[in-house]
């Protein structure tokens, strides 16, 4: 009897005892502002772990510098280990998926000893990802490339320049080819022009583009944009579609087929060029970088009362967007799920629709989903840290209200943009603005510092 009474008195101490468990799963700008915070406000009997499969943050918007080999790696990473408050444990895991209704989130098991971890809170904090699909799938050797990572820009930068010198000394010309008319595509197409240009080595631009360039930004935003893109001899090709990509061999220079679209970028006017193409980038869009899946959305069963209390009497089925961003409530929660919260890329946040200046914007549907950025990242990160640890406090929540601080669109060698979504800014100013700002947001003093200097001289 004495015995039987003692076991239940130590399981119920260890249930009284076991600390509460929050797990924030990917340590970029979301991720590390999440948990800054909840290191700060939550009490010590709570366990809080960061996943991340880098032991190191990334600064993304600088990507495009370390493709085109102006920066070094080390002034947009710092390690993780430095930046986590001391009480956050980390765990350097690939994450696989979300299992809401077991609370645990899935690991690749051969980077982890173990193929979940379980939590009682979740923060979703994992970014987006280039969205990939046939007939360009980047692998090894195929000559397609993205720029979604530090690892995918180094290996860009390093496979372009080797490719430029090989064609230097073959007295041939290297054809590059990026696909996308958007901010990353702009972005990135120039960074890498400027790579050959300012070593003089034989390369032709192409930017290729479902509709226009940059559809939807200010008509002063694309012309300056696209003038700047034309000085540099980058070949701009709009409303067309990829159909075949033919990798480069010892049989031949590579190429795309490719198929002249309409006006509204969705059907064929029958035209199909082929377009020199020995290097292909992908910019034509994002993804959550992890893809709910089936096993995110089962519903939970009602035997599982732990889980089933956790989640609202109603779990919805279709809490994603079709690219994966989690549809969340003005709490940042997970649609149906109350211990989840999803921020920054991760996350489909509501705004409501912004009056354009376009008339073909003025049609569309008023649901709009707030845009990717380095601020919505980390104000968001912030919120919902907050938002947690008012829940395990009791407090009343708050709902998620960021103000714009605008965007600017650096280009190289020119920028565009707006501060406030008033204030327009452009040229050289945009550029040390953009830089400055990647420094502040830079993650260490040393690289603010680094990135200070270099928005004083702008680059070479
Ligand atoms: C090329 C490029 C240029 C950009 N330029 C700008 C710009 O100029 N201005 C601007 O405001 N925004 C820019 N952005 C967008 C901006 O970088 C993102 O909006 C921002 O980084 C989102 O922050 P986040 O915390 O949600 O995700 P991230 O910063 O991407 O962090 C996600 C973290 O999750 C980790 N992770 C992802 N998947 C897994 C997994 N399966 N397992 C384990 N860990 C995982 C990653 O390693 C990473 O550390 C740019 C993005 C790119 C790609």
């Amino acid at each position: 009897m004495h015995s039987t009474n003692s076991a239940t008195n130590s399981a119920h101490t260890k249930v009284m005892f076991s600390p509460t468990r929050i797990l924030i799963a990917g340590g970029g700008y979301s991720g590390l502002a999440a948990a800054r915070v909840i290191a700060s406000r939550a009490n010590l009997g709570v366990k809080i772990t960061l996943i991340d499969r880098n032991p190191y943050a990334t600064a993304m918007p600088l990507l495009p510098d370390v493709a085109a080999l102006k920066i070094p790696s080390s002034a947009v990473t710092a390690p993780l280990s430095q930046l986590l408050p001391s009480r956050v444990n980390f765990l350097q895991a690939s994450i696989q998926g979300w299992d809401f209704s077991h609370s645990r989130v899935l690991l690749d098991s051969e980077m982890s000893d173990c193929d979940s971890i379980e939590y009682d809170h979740l923060i979703i904090s994992t970014g987006s990802r280039t969205a990939a699909r046939p007939p360009l799938i980047p692998a090894e050797n195929s000559g397609i490339f993205n720029l979604d990572s530090l690892d995918s820009a180094m290996e860009l930068g390093n496979e372009l320049y080797k490719s430029l010198l090989k064609a230097e000394k073959s007295g041939e010309t290297l054809h590059i080819v990026v696909s996308g008319g958007g901010y990353t595509a702009v972005e990135t197409i120039a960074n890498l022009e400027y790579l050959a240009s300012s070593r003089s080595l034989p390369a032709e631009f192409t930017l290729i583009c479902r509709s226009s360039l940059l559809r939807n930004h200010d008509d002063w935003v694309v012309q300056r944009l696209e003038k700047y893109l034309i000085s540099r001899k980058i070949r701009i090709i709009s409303n067309c579609s990829i159909l075949e990509y033919i990798n480069s061999d010892e049989n031949g220079p590579g190429s795309l087929k490719i198929e002249s679209l309409d006006e509204s970028g969705q059907n064929s006017i029958g035209k199909i060029t082929i377009c020199p193409c020995d290097l292909m980038v992908l910019a034509s869009g994002v993804e959550a970088s992890v893809q709910p899946g089936e096993s995110a959305f089962t519903v939970a069963s009602p035997t599982d009362s732990a889980s089933a209390a956790l989640t609202s009497s109603q779990p919805t089925m279709a809490s994603s967007l079709p690219d994966g961003r989690l549809l969340v409530d003005p709490f940042l929660r997970v649609r149906g799920l109350k211990n989840v919260f999803a921020v920054g890329d991760a996350a489909g946040i509501e705004v409501f629709q912004q009056k354009s200046s376009k008339p073909s914007m003025a049609s569309k549907p008023s649901v709009e989903y707030l845009r990717r950025s380095v601020n919505f990242a980390i104000f968001s990160g912030k919120a919902a840290g907050n938002n947690l640890c008012n829940q395990l406090d009791s407090i009343e929540l708050k709902s998620f209200n960021p103000v714009d601080p605008g965007w600017i669109l650096p280009a190289h060698g020119e920028s565009a943009g707006k501060l406030f979504n008033k204030i327009p800014v452009c040229g050289s100013t945009g550029l040390r603005l953009h830089y400055l700002m990647c420094g502040i947001r830079n993650f260490s003093l040393k690289n603010l510092l680094y990135l200070s200097a270099k928005a004083c001289k702008l680059f070479p």
